[in-house]
């Protein structure tokens, strides 16, 4: 594959019959300019997006990150995409990655100003490689959030739950950490409950349960998360969903992060303070994530 892969999709209506949508799909050139500059998606990051991880050419856990595509738009007051037309470019770019890992983005913007429709396009590029993180995990500051768990539902113009392509909060976030001397950061409620880290979920375990704050204070919910949840019931451990307060982060006997391309990383301490981590359990776990997933 060239360094990188693109594909423009036209969006068609969501209820639209048709089974092959290849002739709404156009391939560019990834390195070259493909975007107009009235670009709302780059003018305001008004938009949403999905990071899809993709192992050996599969790409991983397709229909929930269409899912929760769909979700954000809705959210963003965005045409709904049409999930067989997305699932086809998916399939279209995921045959176009090299062995090994890989990462599609999914991007819906608002489109051009005063443009008639919705900008959209489908990236494929080689992953970063994210195998020493993985085996060494990751120590993590604690970050307000400045809103409360209600906020969500009382102001749903701040479009909280929404994968929204406004993730400068969220790399302000990561930088305002390393400043901290940590290498990645987890959210607080102003009301003082855990919420995420600003590119992953995060999983405690306390004692026998496995447990994740609850998807409904305006965090996303993660795919990986979601898949892990899956594998831990196989296994018959019991994993749900909590509302969290800060303090149980430093008496958690495990934490990760679990995110589509970085999968899970142990983190290894809080604010300074050591956490003890499950080697063997965050192997395990690495290699369920990169198993085939659907
Ligand atoms: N929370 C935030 C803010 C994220 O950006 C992400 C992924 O990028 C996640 C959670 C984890 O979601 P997923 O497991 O679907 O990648």
């Amino acid at each position: 594959m060239p360094h990188r892969f693109a594909l423009i999709i036209d969006p068609v209506a969501a209820d639209d019959a048709r089974d092959d949508f290849a002739d709404t799909f156009t391939e560019v050139d990834a390195a070259a300019p493909a975007l107009s500059v009235g670009e709302l998606s780059t003018q305001r990051g008004d938009g949403v997006f999905e990071s899809i991880g993709v192992i050996d050419g599969h790409a991983q856990e397709v229909v929930p990150h269409l899912e929760r595509l769909a979700n954000s738009a809705r959210i963003c007051d965005l045409p709904v995409p049409h999930q067989e037309q997305w699932r086809q470019a998916v399939a279209v770019a995921a045959a176009q990655c090299p062995p090994g890992e890989a990462v599609i983005k999914l991007i819906l913007s608002r489109g051009v100003e005063h443009g008639p429709t919705p900008t959209a396009w489908v990236t494929a590029a080689p992953a970063p490689d994210f195998s020493a993180v993985r085996a060494r995990g990751v120590s993590v500051a604690t970050l307000d959030r400045g809103y409360d768990l209600a906020a969500a539902e009382r102001a749903p113009w701040l479009l909280l739950g929404a994968k929204t392509l406004s993730y400068a909060v969220n790399m302000a976030a990561l930088r305002e950490a390393r400043r901290r001397g940590a290498d990645d950061a987890i959210f607080l409620s102003s009301d003082g409950f855990v919420l995420e880290a600003p590119t992953a979920s995060l999983i405690l375990r306390i004692g026998d349960r496995f447990t994740t704050p609850e998807p409904t204070g305006g965090i996303l919910h993660g795919t990986t998360q979601l898949s892990v949840y899956d594998h831990l019931a196989s296994r018959g451990l019991d994993a749900g969903y909590d509302r969290i307060p800060a303090s149980d982060l430093a008496r958690a006997d495990a934490a990760w992060l679990v995110s589509s391309v970085r999968l899970a990383v142990a983190v290894t301490a809080v604010d300074g303070a050591a956490l003890p981590v499950d080697h063997a359990l965050t192997a395990e776990l690495n290699e369920y994530l990169l198993s085939p997933r659907h």
